[in-house]
C-alpha cells in the first residue's frame, strides 16, 4: 500500500510499504480519508527525528521509518472479534494518543501525560497518511451523519485548542485574546466563540489575518501596527481582557498575552516554544495573574468535540487552506508550510489520492 513515510530530516517519501495482514481482537482496520499536517510533523521534517523514535519506543517498540499522520478520519474496513461498538462501514476519527494505563498519571486519569506515551503516526506501526491502518478500537469516535470526513480530520487539533481555551476558564460574555493564527489559534478562536466569548486574534501574517476575518468570529489585531495590549485595555475600561490563549510559541506573543489580560485574568500557554521566554514576573504577581500550560487534551474529549462539530457551533472545516494528494505531500505540504512567506494554515492530505 502507499504511505507517507518519515525516514529522516528532509526525507519523507511516499512509497509502497507492506499492508496490514490482520487485526487483533480489540483492533480495527481502517482506510483513512483525510489527514492534517501538524506542527509536530513539520518539526520532524525540518529537524527530526525528535518525537519519532530513533530507537525502539518504550511503549510499543516502534522505530523509524515511521508512517506519518495523526490528525485523521477513516472508514472502518474490518473489526476484531472482540469489538462490538464499531462496525464495518462506520466513519471514525482517531484519538491518536497511546498510553500504558499503568503509570502514575494514567492511574489518576491524566492519561495524556503518560510517561510512556506514544502516538499513532509518530511512534506506532501505522499512521493516517496511508491507504490502511490498524488501530485500537478504544481510540475511535464514530462520526455521526452530519459530520464530514474532512471535519473528522480536524477533531484532533480542535481538541488541543479546546483544552487550551477551557484552561482559560472562558465563560459566555468573556473577552479573550488569542495570539497566533496558525491552525490551533484559529481553532481556539472558533471554540472560544462557540462558548459565547468575544474574541480578538493577534496575528502578523496577512494570509492568516484574512483567514481569521473569513471565520467571522473574531476581530483581528496586527501586532506590527497595533499595540495589542494597549488597544485591548482601551476597549475594556483600561484593564484588558479576561483571558489570553497563547498559540504562537513566540516570546513576544506571550509577553503581549500577559500584558493584555486584566488583573486576576488567565493566560494559557498552548503553543510550543523552541527556546526559553522571559516574562514580567513582577506583573504576574502584582496583577494576581494565572499562567498555565496545556499539553494535548484529555484522551476522553473526542466525543464531546465531535458533538460540538455536529451541532454546527464549531465549523472546523473553515480553517482548511488547502487539500492535496498524498503524492504531493512534500512539495505542496511540508515545503509550503515551512516557507517563511507561506500562505497556508491547515493542509489536509487525501490519503486516497
Ligand atoms: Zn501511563
Amino acid at each position: 500500500m502507499k504511505a507517507a513515510v518519515f525516514h529522516a530530516a528532509h526525507d519523507i517519501r511516499v512509497e509502497d510499504v507492506p499492508a496490514p495482514t490482520g487485526v487483533g481482537s480489540r483492533e480495527v482496520l481502517v482506510r483513512p480519508y483525510w489527514c492534517g499536517i501538524c506542527g509536530t510533523d513539520l518539526h520532524e521534517y525540518a529537524m527530526g527525528p525528535i518525537v519519532t523514535p530513533a530507537k525502539p519506543h518504550p511503549l510499543n517498540g516502534s522505530v523509524i521509518p515511521q508512517i506519518l499522520g495523526h490528525e485523521f478520519s477513516a472508514e472502518v474496513i474490518e473489526v476484531g472479534a472482540g469489538v462490538t461498538r464499531i462496525e464495518v462501514g462506520d466513519r471514525v476519527s482517531a484519538m491518536p494518543l497511546l498510553v500504558d494505563n499503568e503509570c502514575y498519571y494514567c492511574r489518576r486519569g491524566l492519561n495524556h501525560l503518560c510517561v510512556k506515551m506514544a502516538c499513532v503516526g509518530l511512534s506506532y506501526a501505522w499512521g493516517g497518511i496511508a491507504e490502511l491502518a490498524v488501530l485500537p478500537a478504544s481510540i475511535l469516535t464514530v462520526l455521526p451523519e452530519g459530520v464530514s470526513a474532512q471535519q473528522g480530520a480536524l477533531v484532533e487539533p480542535a481538541a488541543v485548542a479546546a483544552y487550551g481555551v477551557d484552561a482559560g476558564l472562558v465563560k459566555p460574555g468573556d473577552t479573550v485574546l488569542v495570539t497566533g493564527a496558525g491552525p490551533i489559534g484559529a481553532l481556539a478562536a472558533l471554540y472560544a466563540a462557540s462558548l459565547g466569548a468575544h474574541v480578538f486574534v493577534s496575528e502578523l501574517n496577512p494570509s492568516r489575518q484574512a483567514l481569521i476575518r473569513g471565520l467571522g468570529v473574531a476581530e483581528v489585531l496586527d501586532p506590527i501596527t497595533t499595540d495589542v495590549a494597549a488597544h485591548l485595555k482601551d476597549l475594556h475600561e483600561g484593564v484588558g481582557v479576561d483571558a489570553a490563549i497563547e498559540c504562537s510559541g513566540n516570546e513576544r506573543a506571550l509577553q503581549t498575552a500577559l500584558a493584555s489580560v486584566r488583573s486576576a485574568g488567565r493566560v494559557v500557554q498552548v503553543g510550543l516554544h523552541t527556546r526559553p521566554a522571559s516574562i514580567d514576573a513582577m506583573g504576574l504577581a502584582q496583577h494576581d495573574l494565572t499562567l498555565v500550560g496545556t499539553w494535548c487534551y484529555p484522551v476522553t474529549d473526542f466525543p464531546r468535540i465531535v458533538g460540538l462539530i455536529a451541532s454546527g457551533r464549531l465549523p472546523v472545516e473553515n480553517i482548511v487552506s488547502a487539500k492535496i494528494a498524498m503524492a504531493d505531500i512534500v512539495e505542496k505540504g511540508f515545503e509550503t508550510l515551512l516557507s517563511p512567506t507561506g500562505d497556508q494554515v491547515k493542509v489536509l492530505v487525501n490519503a486516497r489520492g
